[in-house]
């Protein structure tokens, strides 16, 4: 099959991912085979094969934002030509104390997909039966794929940040978790104020429902009850929480952060304002986001790119030049 390999980490500008034929990916005991759809492009696939992120297996093939046909492995549950989505968390031990404790999301041996597992960068991807999510009909491959790490994982940041109907939140950042959460916001009666550079993507926050909308240097006019981050940025998160009511909570939705610059308790944190990390997810947000996102026909704003231009599709996620989604099609 033809896949996109990462064996050397480095700047994507020298295009580390090589395209090439490589053995096609089997079903082990448990899992699915799947014929690739989509594949979603995450800032963590950057992370990885730049080399942020320690690279966990050599040959990798990334991309966990994975829409596929199941063509092997079937189940009565799931049968053949199923339409299924894989995530990041691609499986969990099942017996440690955060599994045994409702938070998989924090499992002590996990398996992430497209890190230590092969990923979607592919034409075919092996997937843990019990990690698959059966994508409802109304959600084509295209649009389901973003949904299943920006998506979910923006998802989880508004539930870790205590969002609830009606409040001013904050958004730092306007990419593909960013433009997907607007829109569970706004369903649910949210004020959104988002912060981001780029004229583009600002005028996208603003047909997407944003109360106010300015550059990331400009403050929002009112104080935040919440604020979700998505730039790799410290700075961005002390920006955040200067703009925090008290008892306000900052999530911070990266997975990578350059480093967060001294600040001043006094006046940022005291008052019971939090600052809290958003990590991987659970099978329950999965489901939740995915059965929302029918609901609610959210239907992110996508560009696509062959298989062959994997490096492309990273350089312009590292750019921030797409408004929205990249989406890799196989
Ligand atoms: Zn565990
Ligand atoms: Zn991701």
């Amino acid at each position: 099959m033809k896949a996109a390999v990462l064996t050397t980490p480095g700047k994507v500008a020298g295009r580390p991912l090589q395209v090439e034929d490589v053995d096609k990916a089997e079903a082990g005991a448990g899992q699915v085979l799947l014929r690739v759809l989509a594949c979603g492009v995450c800032r963590t696939d950057l992370h990885i094969v730049e080399g942020e992120l320690p690279l966990r297996r050599e040959g990798l093939i990334p991309g966990h934002q994975i829409v596929g046909e199941i063509v092997g492995g079937a189940t009565l549950e799931l049968p053949l030509g199923a339409r299924v989505g894989v995530s990041w968390i691609g499986g969990t031990d099942g017996s440690c104390w955060y599994c045994r404790h409702n938070f998989e999301n924090l499992c002590d041996a996990p398996t992430f997909t497209g890190y230590n597992v092969d990923g979607g960068y592919a034409q075919f991807a092996a997937a843990r039966a019990d990690f698959v999510f059966p994508l409802p009909e109304e959600l084509d491959a295209l649009h389901a794929a973003p949904l299943l790490c920006a998506g979910i994982i923006g998802f989880r940041a508004l539930r870790v940040a205590g969002v609830e109907a009606g409040e001013r939140v904050g958004l730092f950042g306007f990419g593909a978790s960013a433009h997907l959460a607007i829109e569970v916001l706004r369903a649910w009666g949210c004020a959104v104020y988002v912060s981001t550079r780029g004229q583009s993507h600002r005028r996208l926050a603003e047909s997407l429902g944003a109360t106010w909308v300015g550059s990331e240097v400009d403050r929002p006019p009112v104080e935040l009850d919440r604020a979700v981050t998505f730039a790799p940025s410290g700075k961005v998160v002390v920006a955040a929480l200067g703009c925090l009511r008290k008892g306000g909570v900052v999530a911070i939705n990266a997975i990578h952060l350059d480093g967060i610059p001294a600040f001043d308790y006094d006046r940022l944190l005291w008052g019971e304002r939090q600052i809290r990390s958003v990590t991987n997810m659970t099978r329950a947000d999965a489901r939740d986001l995915l059965r929302l996102a029918a609901e609610l026909h959210l239907r992110p704003k996508v560009t696509t790119f062959p298989l062959d231009e994997a490096n492309e599709a990273l350089a312009a996620v590292k750019r921030d030049s797409i408004d929205g989604a990249a989406v890799i099609i196989p």
